[in-house]
């Protein structure tokens, strides 16, 4: 099965963009993911195409009006196309690993960006949108933040990642941020690759492992740590 990104943009030419290469790229070519922009503008109104309009109560900037991209969503997605319809947008719910997991399992997504001050309300409510934060910072745009949701998303589509395990042993899979690496050569200015990882006893190297995963998390993450249990 393809996931299919559909995209809502006013900047169509930024997708597929970095994900055109690399893992991605590659899954792009042999059919793992299919990537189609579309241009909010093309529903735009009168001679200039217009998008936006002033918010309603005065303030500053443009709000992307809501005839507008309800008519680019409503064309975006046929009768029975039961994608989940993100939003992108810095009030959204935070991603996490877990709903990446979720998205890569389905069918793909709809995913609107948005630009200016934001989305009028009412098309949230009314074409029951998402809303999705990739993190507590201001984007002057929606684009960036769908392709980082879309690049953890298909790391994980099946036949993407050279191996199916990598993936699970990674940081927020298990509630914990992940364990060193190391790799030649056995010293770097003075450093040395720790011994256990080189003793090929396997279930030692796991348990180093896991205490380094949960040391790391407790120092930079405890939240995580809060939630596991
Ligand atoms: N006025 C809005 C606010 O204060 O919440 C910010 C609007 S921002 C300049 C324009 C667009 O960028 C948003 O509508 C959203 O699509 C996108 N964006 C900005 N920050 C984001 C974030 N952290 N996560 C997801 N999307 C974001």
């Amino acid at each position: 099965m393809t996931f299919r990104a559909t995209i809502l943009t006013l900047f169509p030419e930024m997708f597929p963009g970095p994900l055109g290469l690399s893992l991605s790229g590659d899954a792009l070519a042999r059919g793992l993911w299919s990537c189609e922009a579309r241009n909010i503008r093309d529903h735009g109104l009168g001679k200039h195409r217009a998008v936006d309009d002033t918010p309603a109560g005065g303030g500053a900037g443009m709000v992307l009006r809501a005839d507008v991209l309800a008519a680019g969503i409503d064309e975006a997605a046929a009768p029975g196309d039961f994608r989940p319809r993100l939003l992108m947008s810095p009030r959204g719910k935070p991603l996490t690993q877990a709903r990446v997991r979720e998205l890569a399992a389905g069918p793909g997504a709809i995913i609107v960006c948005g630009r200016f001050e934001g989305v009028d309300e009412r098309v949230i409510l009314a074409r029951k949108l998402e809303e999705v934060s990739i993190g507590d910072y201001v984007l002057s745009g929606g684009e960036i933040a769908a392709l980082t949701l879309l690049d953890a998303c298909i790391r994980l589509l099946p036949g993407v990642m050279g191996k199916e395990a990598s993936g699970q042993d990674e940081s927020f899979e298990n509630g914990l941020l992940e364990y060193p690496h190391y790799t030649r050569p056995r010293e770097f200015e003075g450093r040395a690759i720790p011994d256990v990882l080189l003793s090929g006893d396997h279930a030692k190297i796991a348990e180093w492992r896991r205490a380094e995963a949960e040391r790391i998390t407790r120092e930079r993450r405890p939240d995580l740590l809060r939630i596991r249990s």
